[in-house]
Formats: structure tokens, C-alpha cells, sequence
């Protein structure tokens, strides 16, 4: 039985945060693989769609050139339509019967969780990682596993992590604004980025 971590993220662009967040779980939790899933056309982002879902791909791939315990699945930009974490989680799990499943992300997506669609379908096909990201108080990120745990029974484990203040909303704002994104995005997506003209023009 392998231990595979499932990263699902826009990935608009993919920065060190989630290299970084990936690699943290990878050694913490114990996992063999780490697999990057970039959402389709997410019903959360809908405002701002300029860089395609192939495209965030494309740039999620580059950064994980020559790793070969992580890897990028078009499951969800295949897909027609809305994209769901649990349809993801459930299709791996078909797939994969001997695997055990980790669901990564911030520690942010667990206040928003339970407006996600079937939270409960999620729990059930995946354990939870989720990482202290920026100043968010202990206190209540107890309490909402606690109380995530008592009305989905789900498995979640928070994962100590360094306090980047790294987003790719940040990332964006940078290129606008014409100010470096070095050391924060790897040189090869940079690359296609400036290729691209991706964010230049953002709002
Ligand atoms: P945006 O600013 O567009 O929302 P983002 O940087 O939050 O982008 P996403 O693609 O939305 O990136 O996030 C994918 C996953 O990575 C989410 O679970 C998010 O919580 C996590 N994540 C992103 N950046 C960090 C960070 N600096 N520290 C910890 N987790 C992060
Ligand atoms: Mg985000």
C-alpha cells in the first residue's frame, strides 16, 4: 500500500508555497508520492479566468521537471464542466483500491470546506493534512477540526509549517506590477509566464 498526497489548487501560478507545502507532507506524514491535481473551471474562482486550465497545467508540469516522486494529473481540466474535489477523491480511489489517499491544503480551506460540494464524500475517500498557513490562531484550528471530526468523522492531521506569506494572488499583483517573481516561482515557469505575457494585465 503506497501513501499518495492528493494537492488540488488553481495553481495560477503554482509557487514555492506549494512546493514546499507538498514536500513538508511528503516527509511529515510519511508519503510516497505527492500528486499536483489543477483544477478544471472552478465554481470558487469564477471572477478571473485568463489563464486556461491547460495552460496552469502546463506550469504546474515545468515545476515538477525531474521529480519523480511528484507528478501532475489532467483528471480535473479534462473534465467537462464544474470540477469537484470528492468526484477527484473518489475516481483515485476506483483507480487505486490499494492506495491510501492524503488530501493536502492550506489550513485556510478548512473554515471553507463545508461549502464545498459533499464535504462528507470527501472525509470518506481521504485522510486530511492540513497545514498552518500565516498567523491563524491554534485555538481555532483545533476547534474546527474538532468539530469536523465529530460531524463528518473525518481524519484530519495539522501539519506544522513555516509561515510563508506567499500567494499566487501575490504572485499575479507582482507581474502587474512589474516587480520580480524570482526565488518564489521556479525559473522555468517564470520563463513561460514572461513567454506567455500571463498577469501582466490583471486587475
Ligand atoms: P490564490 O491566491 O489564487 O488563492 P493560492 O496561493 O492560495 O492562490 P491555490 O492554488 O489557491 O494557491 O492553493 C492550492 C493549495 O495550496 C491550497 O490548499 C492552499 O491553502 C495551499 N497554499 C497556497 N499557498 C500556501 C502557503 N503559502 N502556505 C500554505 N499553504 C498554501
Ligand atoms: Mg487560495
Amino acid at each position: 500500500m503506497r501513501k499518495i498526497g492528493i494537492m488540488g489548487g488553481t495553481f495560477d501560478p503554482i509557487h514555492i508555497g506549494h512546493l514546499l507545502l507538498a514536500r513538508c507532507a511528503m516527509e511529515e506524514v510519511g508519503l510516497d508520492e505527492v500528486w499536483f491535481v489543477p483544477t478544471g473551471c472552478s465554481y470558487m474562482k469564477k471572477d478571473r479566468e485568463m489563464v486556461s486550465p491547460q495552460e496552469r497545467f502546463q506550469m504546474t508540469e515545468l515545476a515538477l521537471l525531474g521529480n519523480d516522486r511528484m507528478k501532475c494529473l489532467d483528471m480535473e481540466i479534462k473534465r467537462e464542466g464544474e470540477t469537484y474535489s470528492y468526484e477527484t477523491l473518489e475516481t483515485l480511489r476506483r483507480e487505486y483500491p490499494e492506495d491510501a489517499f492524503y488530501f493536502i491544503f492550506g489550513a485556510d480551506c478548512l473554515f471553507t470546506i463545508e461549502t464545498w460540494k459533499y464535504p462528507e464524500r470527501i472525509f470518506a475517500a481521504a485522510s486530511v493534512i492540513a497545514a498552518v498557513r500565516n498567523e491563524m490562531p491554534l485555538e481555532d484550528m483545533a476547534a474546527k477540526i474538532e468539530q469536523l471530526k465529530n460531524r463528518f468523522g473525518a481524519r484530519i492531521t495539522l501539519l506544522p509549517f513555516l509561515h510563508l506569506e506567499i500567494s499566487s494572488t501575490d504572485i499575479r499583483r507582482r507581474v502587474r506590477d512589474g516587480r520580480s517573481i524570482r526565488y518564489l516561482v521556479p525559473d522555468n515557469v517564470i520563463a513561460y509566464i514572461e513567454e506567455k505575457g500571463f498577469y501582466r494585465n490583471e486587475e
